[in-house]
């Protein structure tokens, strides 16, 4: 299985639009973040987590051709509002496009889309969804999800295991029951958002403290916002953990074998 990191910015983007930071007028193409979203590829199949408003110029960017799920991590604007631009892969594919997300997110998804589920939009062009309620692991085209409860400050929102992968964005706090689901992982991709104390994201020191707990091969930090510069926040993280980048792409087939991690992602 191949993860690309379609975007890793926080929920404004990075740039910041009118900021003048250092971050955001940096010429390295790392600090460029879309808003947070990665996209899994399996025996043919392309699966996203996520819809960011970004969504579009990030299939653009990664040629994506065909969609065959989308998996929702909570309802926040940053990682929905790209759904409509699903509809051109139902028009190609022409059958409805699985959607999974737990009930409260199904909810707003329902409202937000609301056209899309009555199918009574007159004007055509909408796309078919075929929505599931997660209540527990799932599978999509053969690959077994696992739901991981956490808090969002007080929201509660998912991250999802799937193999030795894990993919935990949106997070301010991951209670005891989910941690234990988090053990024994090749890949860790968790929430870092900036230094500063933020009441419903993790930082990038508690993230590193969490990596240190459970002991992952590599994690990736994501959803990081303009106070991070790719560059000089790496040069303070142990090499096994790294900032993420749009595009950055992992290997998860690698991942077990005994070779040491590619510093590649530096
Ligand atoms: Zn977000
Ligand atoms: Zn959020």
């Amino acid at each position: 299985m191949k993860l690309t990191f379609l975007g890793t910015g926080t929920s404004t983007g990075v740039p910041t639009l009118g900021c003048h930071c250092k971050v955001c007028t940096s010429s390295d193409p790392r600090d460029k973040r879309l808003r947070p979203s990665v996209g899994l590829e399996y025996d043919g199949r392309f699966v996203v987590i996520d819809t960011s408003p970004d969504f579009r110029e990030q299939a653009m960017r990664e040629r994506i051709e065909r969609l065959d799920a989308v998996v929702f991590t909570h309802d926040h604007v940053d990682h929905v509002f790209g759904l409509d631009d699903v509809r051109v892969f139902y028009f190609r594919q022409k059958v409805p496009i699985p959607i999974y997300a737990d009930r409260r997110t199904m909810q707003s998804i329902r409202r937000i889309y609301q056209h899309i589920f009555d199918q009574t939009y007159p004007y055509g062009g909408i796309a078919k969804l075929d929505p599931h309620v997660i209540e527990g692991p799932f599978e999509v085209w053969g690959m077994t999800m696992t739901p991981l409860p956490v808090w969002h400050g007080n929201l509660p929102v998912l991250g999802f295991r799937f193999g030795r992968a894990a993919y935990v964005t949106d997070f301010s706090t991951i209670p005891d029951s989910t941690l234990a689901l988090l053990e024994g992982l090749d890949v860790l991709i968790l929430d870092a958002l900036r230094h500063q104390p933020h009441p419903s994201h993790s930082t990038l020191e508690q993230s590193l403290a969490l990596v240190e707990k459970l002991k992952p091969r590599r994690a990736f930090f994501t959803h990081i916002a303009h106070e991070l510069g790719h560059a000089e926040t790496n040069a303070l993280l142990p090499p096994h953990v790294r900032l993420a980048y749009d595009g950055l792409k992992l290997d998860l087939k690698e991942e077990g074998a005994p070779s040491p991690p590619s510093p590649a992602a530096g």
